[in-house]
């Protein structure tokens, strides 16, 4: 058949922009080879519904071996018991996670998603906002993080049957222990998100949710470096005490709760080549090059809050325990909204989102806030020395936001500095 060129032409573009720009999107990352590789195999031909060993098709020899290698991988990674890879993505593993543990309209507590949470705990526009009833605990204007007596309080009065732990725009670490103390009094299921942050907790770098929370989901994608996709997670597998059941009404273990949420809960046939391309980066999280990577993604990303708060930048919360930051823009310059910096620092060749802050007083399509994160340019090499060679670039457009030739001069030394460098730096 012809080359598609129209399309493959594009995907060249979308190399090259990848290529020269500064990516601080902060739950973007560069796979390595391999993982493109495994992605862009054969096993997408392979139809598996089912799990290792019981399938609903034939053929799946091979690909059990796979999904079994990412399922093992996965559990010595995080110390767990328990590992379901099969989600699409982190949104569809927490609307499986939801379905294994609530009832239509049952209370579910999670994060105020204008203060960092993610849309799947519980936005009204997303299936865990439509088919459930989310309350929400919030940070504290001050500190910019979440005061845990508070978080307590609601879940005394609204007594939820789901506490979700986790967020995608908040920068510290989170107390597990003292959140599972809460969902005891409460008689509530814990679980933890940590698609952001999921290879510091990997390599041991934040506190581990495993310990405490009942269930843990997240990306593959992000810090950890593999495809686009979810995973669910289990410390130790338990007869859940709350009575849930299948929808054939049996009362089954936590694991096979979630199992049978996952498919045929939620999904269909399973994505089997980035199943192996999720074996092979939990493979690649494993190493000491990797430990070495997570440990240069935290460093980049307080030399470059330091960096920025040197600049008379306010960050949410005064720093950073990860690998990422929420920058308040009205401290600086109160007339720029996050939409504005965006849109110039595109130009610019730098890509990082707008963000609510903490009690904006712009709306989600405005904001007064930008995130930024390093998991990104530090699989490009980038190491803290220009970390505020880059806050620099990112203060001379938004100190003249309008100004076009700024614009294009930081450009041309974002694509010098940044030119030379692959994609994936090991
Ligand atoms: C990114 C993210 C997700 C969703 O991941 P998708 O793969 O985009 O569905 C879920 N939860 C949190 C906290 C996230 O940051």
């Amino acid at each position: 058949m012809k080359k598609d060129k129209i399309v493959f032409d594009l995907i060249k573009d979308e190399e090259e922009r990848q290529r020269l720009g500064i990516e601080l999107i902060a739950s973007e990352n560069f796979v390595s080879d391999q993982v493109m590789k495994a992605m862009g195999s054969v096993l997408t031909n392979k139809y598996a519904e089912g799990y290792p060993g019981h399938r609903y098709y034939g053929g799946c020899q091979i690909v059990d071996q796979t999904e079994q290698i990412a399922i093992d991988r996965a559990r010595t990674l995080y110390n767990a018991e328990y590992a379901n890879v099969q989600p699409h993505s982190g949104a569809q593993a927490n609307m499986a996670v939801l379905m294994a543990c609530l009832k239509p309209g049952d209370t579910f507590m999670g994060l105020d998603l204008s203060h960092g949470g993610h849309l799947s705990h519980g936005s009204p526009v997303n299936s865990s906002g439509i088919l459930y009833h989310p309350v929400a605990y919030s940070v504290e204007e001050e500190t910019g993080m979440v005061n845990y007596d508070k978080m307590e309080a609601v879940a005394l009065r609204e007594k939820p049957k789901l506490i979700i732990a986790g967020a995608s725009a908040y920068s510290r670490d989170w107390d597990y222990k003292r959140m599972r103390s809460i969902a005891d009094k409460v008689d509530a299921i814990l679980m933890a998100d940590i698609a952001h942050p999921a290879g510091l907790i990997a390599r041991g770098l934040l506190n581990d949710p495993i310990p405490y929370c009942h269930i843990v989901t997240t990306t593959t994608h992000k810090t950890l470096r593999g495809p686009r996709g979810g995973m669910i997670l289990i410390g130790k597998d338990f007869e859940n005490p709350w009575g849930l059941k299948t929808p054939k009404g049996e009362i089954k273990m936590m694991s096979q709760l979630i199992d049978s949420a996952v498919f045929p809960g939620t999904q269909g046939g399973p994505l089997e080549h980035v199943i192996a391309a999720k074996a092979v980066a939990f493979g690649e999280a494993l190493t000491d090059e990797y430990m070495e990577y997570v440990l240069q993604v935290k460093k980049n990303a307080s030399v470059m809050a330091k960096a920025f708060m040197d600049k008379g930048y306010k960050i949410i919360s005064g720093g950073t325990d990860n690998h990422l930051m929420l920058i308040d823009l009205r401290t600086k310059f109160p007339d720029i909204t996050g939409k504005q910096v965006e849109n110039a620092l595109v130009r610019a060749d730098i890509t990082l989102n707008k963000n609510m802050v903490p009690f904006d007083s712009r709306s989600p399509f405005t904001t007064s806030g930008i995130r930024v994160g390093t998991p990104a340019i530090t699989t490009r090499g980038l190491k803290e020395d220009q970390m505020p060679i880059i806050v620099d670039l990112i203060d001379e457009v938004i100190s003249d936001i309008n100004n076009e030739s700024v614009i294009e001069s930081v450009r041309s030394r974002v694509n010098e500095m940044m030119a030379e460098l692959p994609l994936n730096a090991w």
